[in-house]
C-alpha cells in the first residue's frame, strides 16, 4: 500500500544506527507518537520539531572568551590532573591552551577512560560548551561536545534543542535525527509551484534539513519558511483527506430514513423530564438529515451534563421506527456499561431490544449477540471499540451514534460507518469538548454542527474554590460537615511525572490518608490497573451511595453519571488543561444538591496555571472555556492526544497557522475538483503527502472509488 519511496521513512527507528533498545525506549517518551503507533519510526524523528537553538558560532581566543557565553575554543590539551584520591567531589581537570591563553575543562564524577580517549594530551581539540570563571581561572565544565579537527563537521555551530526526556540527552537525538535526514528520497513536489514561489518556501527535502540543521536561529520559529512549508504540507493533507472522505459519503448513496415517531413518544412518557428547547432543536436537525437523500455525518456539540445521551437514545429510535438498526459506542467500557443502564429502562418502556457488546462478552454469549444482532432481533447496540471486530456484522445498521468521539481516529468512524447496509450509516458524533470554531474545521472539516446550549433545567450552579493544597486540613473539615449532610465526593489524583512517583502511587495515598480519616467502609479507589470487575464493583458501591469518597486516577475523566455526587476535589490542579479540569468538574452538578468543585494546587503557581484556575473560578460555560483553552495553550494541545487521543498535528500548531488553515481547505477543494482521482502529476504528488502524514484511509476511499 504504502509507496516505495517512503517505505524508509516508516522503517522502525531502530533501524538507524546508534539506535538500540534503551535508546528506543526513550524516544518512545519523548517523541509525541501519533495514536496507535508504539515504535518511533525514522519519520517521528523527522517530526521531533526543535524548540530552540544553542548558538555556538562563537569561537573567540581563550583570552577573548567571556565567561557566562557558549563558545566553541580550538584548544591543544596540555595534561591530564585527575581528582585527587580519596576526595570524590573535586573535578577532573584536563587544562588546555591556545596561543592567547590557558583554561581547564573540568570534569565531576569522571570517567577516566572517556576523558583519556577524547582529550589525548598533545592533541588539538575543538570544545564547545559554557564559558565559566572559578578562581579567576577561565574553564569549561562538562564541555557539551569535544571533536579533533578532522570531525569538526560534527559539531552544529546551531544546535537544535529538541524536547527530552530522562535519561535522553539531546545529542543522541540531535544524533539520530540527522541520520533520520539521511533517509529522506528525493520527493516530488506536491506544492502549487505559484504558490510555493510567491511564499518563498523551499521543497519539503531541505525544509526538513533546515528544520534540523539550522542555518540561522531564525529556523527554528513557526514563522520560518521552511516551517511554514511543513506545516501547510501537513494542513493540506488533512484538508485533503477530510475533503476525500466528504466526497465520498456524499457521492455514495445515502439512505432516507423516517420514523413514525411512536417509539419516542414512548420514551418521552417514561422521561422524568421534558426535553430542553435546545435538545428538541438537535433532534429536529438529526431527524432532518436522517430524512434527506444523502449520507448523514453530524457532530452534536453539548458540555458535559447537557443531556446528550437522551438525544441520541432518541435519534436511535428514529432509525428503529424505520425498521434499521442502531449502535452506540462509547470510549470506555465503564461508559458502554453506564450508557446500557441508562438507557435500559428507558428502552424497557417503549420496547426497544438493546445488547452491550464489548471487549468483556465473549465466548457463547458473544455468539449468541452476533447472531441475534444478524437477524436483527436487537435494536440497538451499545458497546466500545469492540463493535469494530469484522465479525460483528448487523442485519441493517441505518444510524451509528459516536459518544466522546475525539477518542477515536477519522478511520474508526469510517470503519463504523462502512457496517451500515444499504449505502452505510448514517453517523451523530459527540463530543463533550466544547471545540472551538478554528479547531471544527482541521479535526472535523464540514461536519454539520447540532450544539446543545443550554443546560436541563433545575441545575445548580458549581461553587468552584482553587485553594493551596496547605489548606487540605480545612477542606477535610468542611467535607466531614457536608458528608454529614449526605454529600458524595470525587476525589482526582493525578500522574504526577516529576516526583517519579506513579498515578497509582499518588491515589493510593491519598486513599489511605482517607480512609484513615473517614473510615474504610466510605473511602473507595478507582484506578486504571484495576480489574474490570474490581472497578465495575467499585463504581457501582459509590452509584448505590454506599461509599461516599471515590479516590480515582484520571479514569473518571470522561461521562461517569452519578447525579448524588455533588463534591469534586482535584488534587494538583495546576497540573491539567482546561478543557480536562472543565471535563472533571462536569461529574458534579448533576442533581439537586448544591455543587463544589475544590481544586488544590501547589505553590508556587505558574501564570498559565493561575489563569486557568481563575477562569474556572469565574465561568462554568465550556464554550467560553475552550476558547480560553485555546489562548492560552495553542491548538494543538486543546485537543492533545495526551488527553483526548486525537490525532494530534505533528508540525503544524494552531492558531499559529490558523491562517494556512483556509488556504489549505481552498487548495484541497480546488485539486479535487480539478483532479477527483489524483491522478495528474500533481495529484500522484499529493498521494504521497497523504500517505507521508498518514492519511491512508483516506487514499484507501479514492483508491475504493
Ligand atoms: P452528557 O451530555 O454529559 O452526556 P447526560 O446525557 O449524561 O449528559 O445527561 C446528564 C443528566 O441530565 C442525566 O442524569 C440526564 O438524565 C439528565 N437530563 C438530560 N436531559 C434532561 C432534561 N431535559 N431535563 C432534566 N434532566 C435532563
Ligand atoms: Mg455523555
Amino acid at each position: 500500500m504504502r509507496p516505495a519511496a517512503l517505505i524508509p521513512l516508516f522503517a522502525s527507528a531502530k533501524s538507524l544506527s546508534g539506535i538500540g533498545p534503551r535508546m528506543d525506549l526513550l524516544l518512545r517518551k519523548a517523541l509525541r507518537l501519533p495514536p496507535g503507533i508504539t515504535e518511533p519510526r525514522v519519520i517521528d524523528l523527522l517530526w521531533h520539531t526543535p524548540t530552540g537553538v544553542i548558538d555556538r558560532r562563537a569561537a573567540p581566543t581563550v583570552a577573548a572568551a567571556q565567561p557566562g557565553t557558549i563558545a566553541t575554543l580550538e584548544v591543544r590539551v596540555l595534561k591530564h590532573k585527575p581528582a585527587p584520591r580519596g576526595n570524590v567531589k573535586a573535578p577532573y581537570k584536563v587544562p588546555c591552551e591556545d596561543d592567547t591563553g590557558r583554561i581547564d575543562l573540568v570534569f565531576f564524577h569522571a570517567e577516566r577512560k572517556f576523558i583519556e580517549r577524547q582529550l589525548p594530551v598533545g592533541s588539538i581539540r575543538f570544545v564547545s560548551g559554557r564559558i565559566e570563571s572559578y578562581n579567576d581561572r577561565k574553564q569549561m565544565a562538562h564541555p557539551d561536545y569535544i571533536v579533533a579537527p578532522e570531525s569538526r563537521a560534527d559539531l552544529p555551530l546551531l544546535e537544535p534543542v529538541y524536547p527530552l526526556t530522562a535519561g535522553l540527552s539531546g545529542k543522541v537525538v540531535l544524533k539520530a535525527v540527522r541520520h533520520a535526514l539521511d533517509r529522506v528520497p528525493d520527493l516530488p513536489e506536491w506544492q502549487d509551484a505559484a504558490w510555493l514561489e510567491r511564499q518563498a518556501w523551499p521543497g519539503i527535502r531541505t525544509a526538513l534539513s533546515r528544520l534540523h540543521r539550522p542555518q540561522d536561529a531564525a529556523d527554528v520559529s513557526a514563522a520560518s519558511p521552511p516551517w511554514m512549508r511543513i506545516a501547510y504540507d501537513e494542513l493540506l493533507a488533512g484538508q485533503l483527506a477530510l475533503e476525500l472522505v466528504r466526497q465520498s459519503l456524499k457521492s455514495q448513496p445515502g439512505r432516507s430514513i423516517a420514523g413514525d415517531g411512536r417509539i419516542r413518544a414512548r420514551i418521552a412518557d417514561a422521561l422524568p423530564f421534558a426535553l430542553t428547547n435546545s435538545q428538541r432543536h438537535a433532534l429536529k436537525e438529526i431527524a432532518d438529515d436522517m430524512a434527506a437523500e444523502f449520507r448523514m455525518l453530524r457532530l452534536l456539540q453539548g458540555d458535559v451534563g447537557s443531556g446528550k445521551t437522551v438525544v441520541a437514545l432518541m435519534a436511535m429510535a428514529i432509525a428503529v421506527e424505520g425498521g434499521a438498526q442502531a449502535a452506540l459506542m462509547a470510549p470506555t467500557e465503564v461508559l458502554a456499561r453506564q450508557h446500557a443502564e441508562t438507557i435500559a429502562p428507558l428502552a424497557d418502556a417503549s420496547g426497544l431490544r438493546i445488547a452491550l457488546l464489548t471487549g468483556r462478552e465473549k465466548g457463547r454469549p458473544r455468539a449468541e449477540l452476533l447472531e441475534r444482532l444478524g437477524s436483527g432481533e436487537i435494536d440497538i447496540v451499545i458497546g466500545t471499540h469492540a463493535l469494530f471486530q469484522p465479525d460483528v456484522v448487523f442485519k441493517d445498521l441505518a444510524f451509528a451514534v459516536i459518544d466522546e468521539q475525539h477518542r477515536f481516529g477519522v478511520h474508526q468512524r469510517l470503519a463504523l460507518q462502512t457496517k451500515g447496509g444499504n449505502g452505510g450509516a448514517n453517523v451523530l458524533v459527540m463530543t463533550a469538548t466544547p471545540i472551538p470554531r478554528t479547531l471544527l474545521m482541521t479535526h472535523y472539516g464540514d461536519l454539520d454542527v447540532s450544539r446543545l446550549t443550554e443546560k436541563p433545567a433545575g441545575r445548580k450552579p458549581i461553587v468552584t474554590k482553587a485553594i493551596p493544597v496547605e489548606a487540605i486540613e480545612r477542606l477535610v473539615e468542611r467535607l466531614r460537615v457536608q458528608l454529614t449532610e449526605g454529600a458524595q465526593v470525587y476525589w482526582v489524583c493525578p500522574l504526577i511525572e516529576s516526583s517519579g512517583q506513579s498515578e497509582l502511587a499518588a491515589a493510593e495515598e491519598r486513599h489511605a490518608h482517607l480512609v484513615q480519616l473517614f473510615g474504610a467502609a466510605k473511602v473507595g479507589l478507582l484506578h486504571g490497573g484495576m480489574q474490570d470487575k474490581a472497578k465495575d464493583a467499585t463504581m457501582a458501591a459509590f452509584a448505590a451511595n454506599h461509599l461516599k469518597i471515590l479516590v480515582a486516577t484520571t479514569v473518571i475523566e470522561v461521562g461517569v453519571n452519578v447525579p448524588n455526587a455533588n463534591i469534586m476535589v482535584i488534587e494538583h490542579a495546576e497540573r491539567f488543561g482546561l478543557a480536562q479540569l472543565h471535563q472533571l468538574r462536569g461529574r458534579v452538578g448533576r442533581g439537586s444538591r448544591e455543587s463544589f468543585c475544590m481544586l488544590l494546587y501547589k505553590t508556587p503557581l505558574g501564570e498559565t496555571a493561575r489563569q486557568r484556575l481563575e477562569m474556572m473560578e469565574k465561568t462554568e460555560d465550556g464554550f467560553a472555556i475552550a476558547e480560553k483553552d485555546l489562548e492560552l495553550r495553542g491548538g494543538g494541545e486543546v485537543l492533545g492526544a495526551r488527553q483526548s487521543g486525537m490525532p494530534e498535528f505533528r508540525v503544524a500548531e494552531v492558531p499559529a497557522f490558523a491562517e494556512l488553515l483556509g488556504a489549505a481547505r481552498d487548495d484541497a477543494r480546488l485539486v479535487l475538483s480539478q483532479d477527483p482521482h489524483l491522478a495528474s502529476p500533481r495529484g500522484r504528488a499529493l498521494r504521497l503527502l497523504l500517505y507521508l502524514f498518514e492519511c491512508d484511509e483516506a487514499v484507501r476511499l479514492f483508491r475504493a472509488a
